[in-house]
C-alpha cells in the first residue's frame, strides 16, 4: 500500500485551495489598505488639535507597511498573521481611546470578520474570543479606559459584537469544513486515478501526467535519471500452471519487494501486465545498473510462498540513463530494447 504521505508529495491541491488563498489575499489587501488609509485619514485630521492620536497614526502606518512589504515576498502567511495581530491592536486601541468623539466602537465590527479570514478558523476563533473578553473587561471597568461610553452603548455594543462573532464563526466553520472535505475528496480521486488497483503502485497515468512533468520542472535536482524497465520472466507459465489468482498475488509480491528495496526518491510504476518501470533520479548509468542488479537479486532470493506453493520468480531488466529531460523518452525506448536483449540473453539478468 502506498503511503498517503507519499502521494501528497505529488498530487496537486484542489482548485478550491487556490480559491481559498485568493479569498484570503483579497481580504488581506482590502482590510489592510482600506483599514490603514482610514486610520491614517482620521488620525491626520486632528494632527494639529488636542485630539490628535500618535498611537492611531502609528497603527495605521504599521498596517500599511505590512501590506506594502507583502508585495515583495512570496510567502504571504506571516503577513496575514501580522495583519490579524494589528487588527486586534486596533480593536483594543479603539475601545480604550474611543476614537473621535467616542465613535471608535463603530469601527470594531468588521475587524473580527477579517481576523477569521486572515488567521483561519481555529486560530481566528481563539483570537476573537480572547479579544472579546478583553474588550468586555475594558468596557465593564470604565476606570481603565480614556473613553466614556454610556452604559446603554456598552451593553448594546457587547451584545451585538458577540452576535457578529458568533455568526461569523458559524459561517466560517461550515465553509472551513466543506473546503477541507472537498480537498480530501479531490485528493482521494486523484490518488485513485493514478494508482493501479491490483498492486497499489502508481500507474502509467501517474507517470505521464504527474511524474514526468515534475521531472521536467525539476531538471537540476533530478538528472541524470536512470530508467529501468523490468518484466517478470515466464509469467504466462505462472498463470497457466497455478491460475490467474496466484498470478495476481505474484504481481503483488513483486510490487511489494520493489517498493521495499528502492530509495525514498525512487519511483516504481506498473506500466502494464507484468511489466514495471523503476525510475532512479540522480543516478548515472553505473549507479542505476548497481541498483537494478540489487533488485534482480532481491527478486531471485525471495520466492513467492503461499498455501504450500513456493514459486521461484525472476525478472529481466533493461537499463538506460537520461542526462536531460529531453532524453527521457529515448531512455524509455532504449531501456525497453535492453529488456528484450536481457530476455534473449537467457532472462534473470540486467542489460
Ligand atoms: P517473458 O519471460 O518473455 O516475459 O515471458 P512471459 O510469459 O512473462 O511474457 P508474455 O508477454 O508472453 O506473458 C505475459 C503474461 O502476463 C500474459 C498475461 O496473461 C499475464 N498478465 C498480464 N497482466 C496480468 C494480470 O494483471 N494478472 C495476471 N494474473 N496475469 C497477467
Ligand atoms: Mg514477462
Ligand atoms: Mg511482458
Amino acid at each position: 500500500m502506498i503511503a498517503k504521505k507519499w502521494w501528497d508529495n505529488f498530487l496537486e491541491r484542489s482548485p478550491g485551495y487556490n480559491i481559498e488563498e485568493k479569498r484570503r489575499k483579497l481580504v488581506f489587501y482590502v482590510a489592510s489598505y482600506a483599514g490603514g488609509l482610514i486610520t491614517l485619514f482620521f488620525s491626520s485630521q486632528h494632527i494639529s488639535t488636542q485630539s490628535f492620536s500618535p498611537q492611531l497614526l502609528f497603527l495605521g502606518l504599521l498596517i500599511l507597511l505590512n501590506v506594502i512589504l507583502s508585495h515583495f515576498v512570496n510567502k504571504k502567511q506571516p503577513f496575514f498573521y501580522t495583519a490579524g495581530l494589528l487588527n486586534g491592536g486596533l480593536m483594543l486601541y479603539l475601545t480604550i481611546s474611543g476614537g473621535y468623539n467616542n465613535t471608535g466602537l463603530f469601527w470594531i465590527f468588521p475587524l473580527p470578520i477579517a481576523s477569521f479570514i486572515l488567521l483561519g478558523y481555529w486560530i481566528g476563533l481563539i483570537f476573537n474570543s480572547i479579544l472579546y473578553l478583553l474588550v468586555s473587561l475594558l468596557l465593564l471597568n470604565p476606570d481603565y479606559i480614556q473613553a466614556s461610553y454610556s452604559s446603554d452603548d456598552t451593553s448594546r455594543f457587547l451584545a451585538s459584537l458577540f452576535t457578529t462573532i458568533l455568526l461569523a464563526s458559524i459561517g466560517e466553520y461550515f465553509r472551513y469544513r466543506s473546503q477541507t472535505e472537498l480537498t480530501e475528496i479531490n485528493l482521494e480521486r486523484q490518488r485513485q486515478a493514478n494508482t493501479d488497483p491490483l498492486t497499489h503502485l502508481p500507474n502509467r497515468r501517474f507517470l505521464e501526467t504527474v511524474y514526468l512533468p515534475r521531472l521536467h520542472n525539476q531538471e537540476e535536482q533530478s538528472f541524470p535519471v536512470t530508467c529501468v524497465v523490468m518484466d517478470i520472466d515466464h509469467f504466462k507459465q505462472v498463470n497457466d500452471k497455478h491460475g490467474h489468482d496466484i498470478g495476481d498475488k505474484v504481481l503483488k509480491h513483486i510490487a511489494h519487494l520493489l517498493t521495499q528495496h528502492i530509495r525514498q526518491t525512487d519511483v516504481v510504476v506498473r506500466t502494464g501486465g507484468e511489466e514495471f518501470l523503476v525510475i532512479f533520479p540522480k543516478a548515472d548509468l553505473s549507479i542505476g545498473f548497481k541498483l537494478s542488479e540489487k533488485l534482480r537479486q532481491t527478486v531471485e532470493v525471495s520466492p513467492f510462498v503461499m498455501e504450500g506453493t513456493t514459486l521461484d520468480i525472476t525478472c529481466s531488466f533493461g537499463v538506460s540513463t537520461a542526462l536531460t529531460s529531453d532524453e527521457i523518452n529515448a531512455a524509455f525506448k532504449q531501456a525497453d530494447d535492453k529488456l528484450y536483449q536481457a530476455k534473449r540473453a537467457g532472462r534473470n539478468c540486467v542489460c
